[in-house]
């Protein structure tokens, strides 16, 4: 292929299924709180129960966080498939645990196209990436900062993430239990009336909780607890894609890496100019289109606006935003096979529980106190680079804090009064 003109513009098409949120309300049965679901007698420290939707990056670090305040509170996850199996594939199974490049909380900020606004304020400074990565440090995993500012394990090995987690949480005594989903919750004087239901074995249990942590992701069952308890959801929309296109003159370029480009998303249905729609990185050409971090940040700024608009519209590439003809074609041909899928992608969700509807500071509604959300399951979403993961340490480790500090506060007021 010969690069007559540096620009070109590409039609794309995505073919996304974008799954349907309904909700799905049970009618329990008025049995009494069963104790099947209930912690063992053994963990019962105190009669405090802090029960955490969802045993992924956000529930597993906020129920480590809240045992580690306050050691006297029940926390008992309960978590529908394998805990943490997203950190598992993440990263392309090495986890890109946070981003070491972006340590000031307002730069920080501006790598979330749900949030920026609202991320300026306390939420990082109480827990960042320098905190995240002292936790895993301190307790036993080596970081690495790679060029580019991702966090990896030393190990390249998600699981190294994994096992200091679910040894810390087990140490602790957080209790998890798996195959089984909270299928409603319901706000009860104070409390929060759940319905368990075990997947092996079909049958549904009923707890009561003190303290209710929904750290689902990005689930459908998720949010259908937060409206259930009263919380507006934001439809979700993908964010973190490739872009499919159909412009043949790419077939011969598949599988190079451009380091850096200047990728601007046109799309018919917005007329404003938006600043993030152009985007300056690398960019990876595939066997159906564009991918690779310019490509990505593309897809999550421009992540309503493509749902809108049918993901139908156009990029204009700039392969020379400042470099020499003939430097692209050395560069083609020394790293056509160098570079090939080297970037994985962040499937995430634009969408959930709005930050209008919580307190940052706390994480806790302001529709229910006693009720806390961390993680995907509210309007949050990062680019490409371990920001996701890092409003999921963020989240859980300040509900974790909030919920410790104050059973800790209640059990003094107590011992005053007694
Ligand atoms: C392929 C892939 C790679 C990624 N790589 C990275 C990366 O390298 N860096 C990065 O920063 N981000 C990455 N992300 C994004 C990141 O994984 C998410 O942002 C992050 O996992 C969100 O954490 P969470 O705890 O909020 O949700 P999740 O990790 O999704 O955890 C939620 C958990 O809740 C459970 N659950 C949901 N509803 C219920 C219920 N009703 N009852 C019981 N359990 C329930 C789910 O089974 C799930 O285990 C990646 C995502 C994907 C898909």
């Amino acid at each position: 292929m010969s690069f007559t003109s540096a620009r070109l513009l590409l039609h794309f098409g995505l073919s996304l299924s974008t799954r349907d949120f309904g909700c799905f309300l049970s009618t329990p049965s008025h049995r009494k709180f069963s104790t099947t679901t209930a912690i063992p007698t053994a963990q019962k420290a105190s009669e405090e129960l802090l029960v955490v939707v969802g045993g992924g990056a956000a529930g597993v670090y906020g129920a480590i966080r809240a045992k580690t305040v306050a050691p006297r509170l029940n926390v008992l996850v309960i978590e529908k498939a394998k805990p943490l199996s997203k950190v598992k594939i993440s990263g392309g199974g090495r986890c890109n645990v946070t981003n070491g490049h972006c340590t000031d909380s307002m730069i920080l900020a501006e790598n979330y196209p749900r949030g920026h606004k609202e991320f300026r304020g306390p939420f990082f400074d109480m827990h960042g990436p320098v905190d995240t990565m002292s936790w895993f440090t301190d307790h036993g995993v080596e970081l690495k900062v790679e060029e580019d500012g991702r966090v990896f394990p030393v190990s390249n090995s998600s699981s190294s993430i994994i096992d200091c987690l679910m040894s810390e949480a087990e140490g602790r005594g957080v209790v998890m239990q798996t195959k089984k989903v909270v299928k409603t919750a319901s706000a009860n004087g104070g409390k929060f009336l759940l319905s368990i239901e075990k997947l092996t074995a079909s049958s549904v249990d009923y707890i009561e909780a003190d303290y209710l942590l929904i750290a689902s992701g990005s689930s459908s069952q998720g949010y259908s607890l937060a409206s259930q308890l009263g919380h507006s959801i934001v439809d979700p929309v993908p964010s973190l894609f490739t872009f499919k296109t159909t412009d043949s003159q790419l077939a011969e370029l598949s599988g190079v890496t451009f380091p850096k480009v200047k990728a601007k998303l046109v799309l018919e249905n917005v007329k404003r100019n938006i600043q993030q729609f152009t985007q300056v990185g690398p960019m990876l050409v595939t066997h159906w289109g564009l991918s690779g971090p310019a490509i990505l940040r593309l897809s999550a700024w421009g992540a309503r606006d493509l749902f809108s608009s049918g993901y139908k519209g156009m990029v204009t590439v700039d392969f020379i935003p400042d470099l020499h003809i003939e430097d692209v074609k050395s560069i083609l041909s020394r790293h056509k096979h160098q570079f090939a899928g080297q970037f994985k992608d962040e499937f995430v969700k634009a969408g959930g529980v709005p930050l209008s509807e919580i307190l940052l500071n706390t994480m806790e509604s302001k529709i229910h106190s006693g009720l806390f959300f961390a993680g995907e399951v509210l309007n949050v979403d990062g680019v490409t680079g371990g920001f996701n993961f890092q409003n999921a340490w963020s989240g859980g480790y300040i509900a974790g804090t909030t919920i410790g500090t104050r059973v800790n506060d209640a059990h003094l007021t107590v011992l005053d009064l007694g």
